[in-house]
């Protein structure tokens, strides 16, 4: 459930026209509703009542301050990749206490802002990221709260660029070798050890390979405790799926009371990093029709959104609905266009043909369940501005990131010496 609907017409976030928007801050541009982040923190919160839970949200999904902030306020802990990531956390109000610091290559200098902050744990995936560790650790004289990211062997089902669990991928470490690298954590200065993590992929739209990975996880405890380990967080990340099109994911009630049965009984504090379910049907991104173009298969309505502001669909092959921002008359017809950016690549699309009303010129259209793996993912290929962010509250909006404009691009940029005006080509240069 979203807070994006036609009222009157026409599509509004919460109470705000998103036409108002567009007329105020120009398209394209994110939207993101707090209700909708609100709701689906609270379903998730309460499908995990039952278990003594830390709510981590995966920064990852959506980093905007103002998102991240918005859950804090619920009581949200954070789940951040960077010391870039972990400073949003901190700067939008999540205490350390509820931040895990996980990702498959954390640089010393990463750890050591992660230990200074004072972060709940830090989610380890190799021996060399261990010793590490232990030397950032000792030299500031602190113990760190360790849990290693284990690599279940565990089949996701879902698209091969966010399947993490699997023994070829590079996450975590290989099942064979964990109570070896716990009996190596247990000896090292600087390392106390907390926990086990685990995080299986993204998207992942069926209970059982989360059931099967959890379980693993779960007689893995026994093993570990039986080795002498105080085995007292259980990480079990994030990753459930949400409906993008027609798929139909496990809801946060029946995933929370598979997590219960198959841990709640193992007396451990359990830290769950939901993403994508949080933020992806809170945002929709808005673009404006820059032209029609007649295709010799089929219409191209060319937007000025494209796959640098929202890159699923060409990097996942990703499904978001494509709905127009005035509501079209009931029965209106319908034909089959494709939506798709000015980019200079094929990959420029917003998916297969969809039936679609009569669109024109100036028209603006809403890419939906665009809130996670969004903005976070843009760039600025084609030196095309990154988007803004807007954030709406019942009948309020703000601007939550300014768009980066191309002066504030160039501005970064210099010519080296040899190149400044006036000098000469360099002799033998252009030959
Ligand atoms: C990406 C990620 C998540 C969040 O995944 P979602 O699919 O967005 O829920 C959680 N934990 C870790 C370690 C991650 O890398």
């Amino acid at each position: 459930m979203d807070h994006f609907q036609y009222t009157d017409g026409e599509l509004c976030a919460e109470a705000v026209p998103i036409r108002h928007i567009a007329d105020d801050v120009g398209t394209p541009f994110y939207c993101y509703s707090t209700a909708t982040l609100e709701r689906h923190y609270r379903v998730f919160a309460e499908a995990v009542g039952g278990l003594d839970a830390t709510i981590c949200y995966a920064v990852k999904a959506n980093s905007n301050l103002a998102v991240i902030a918005t859950l804090a306020r619920l009581g949200s802990g954070a789940d951040v990749v960077s010391g870039g990531e972990l400073k949003r956390a901190l700067v939008a109000g999540v205490p350390a206490s509820k931040i895990v610091f996980s990702g498959v290559g954390k640089t010393a200098s990463e750890m050591a802002a992660a230990l200074k902050a004072g972060v709940m744990q830090v989610n380890v995936e190799s021996v060399p990221e261990l010793e590490t560790l232990s030397g950032v650790a000792s030299m500031l004289g602190i113990d760190a709260d360790v849990a290693i990211r284990v690599n279940p062997d565990v089949d996701a089902l879902t698209h091969e660029k966010i399947a993490t669990g699997k023994s070829e991928n590079k996450f975590g470490i290989d099942w064979e070798s964990v109570p070896g690298v716990y009996r190596l954590a247990a000896g090292l200065e600087g390392i106390r050890v907390a926990g086990v993590a685990v995080h299986i992929g993204s998207q992942i739209l069926d209970l059982a390979p989360f059931r099967e990975a959890y379980e693993r996880v779960a007689e893995l405890v026994g093993t570990l405790k039986a080795d002498g380990h105080a085995i007292e967080t259980l990480d079990l990340g994030g990753g459930l799926g949400i409906p993008y099109e027609d798929e139909r994911p496990p809801s946060p009630k029946e995933y929370g009371e598979m997590v219960t049965s198959v841990v709640g009984g193992l007396g451990c504090r359990v830290i769950l990093e939901p993403g994508r379910m949080i933020a992806g049907n809170a945002g929709i991104l808005v673009t404006r029709v820059i032209n029609v173009k007649q295709g010799a298969n089929h219409p191209f309505v060319i937007v000025d959104a494209a796959m640098n502001d929202l890159v699923r669909p060409s990097l996942y092959n990703a499904h978001h609905a494509i709905v127009p921002v005035a509501e079209p008359p009931a029965g209106a017809d319908l034909k089959e266009v494709e939506v798709v950016g000015p980019i200079c690549e094929t990959g420029d699309t917003f998916g297969k043909p969809r039936p679609l009303p009569e669109i024109q010129a100036g028209d603006l259209l809403a890419i939906r369940t665009a809130g996670a793996y969004g903005a976070v993912m843009a760039s600025a290929y084609n030196t095309r501005p990154l988007v803004p962010e807007i954030m709406v509250s019942e009948g309020d909006f703000a601007v939550v990131r300014d768009r980066i404009t191309v002066d504030d691009m160039l501005a970064r940029e210099g010519l080296p010496g040899w190149l400044a005006e006036g000098r000469e080509a360099r002799p033998g240069a252009g030959d």
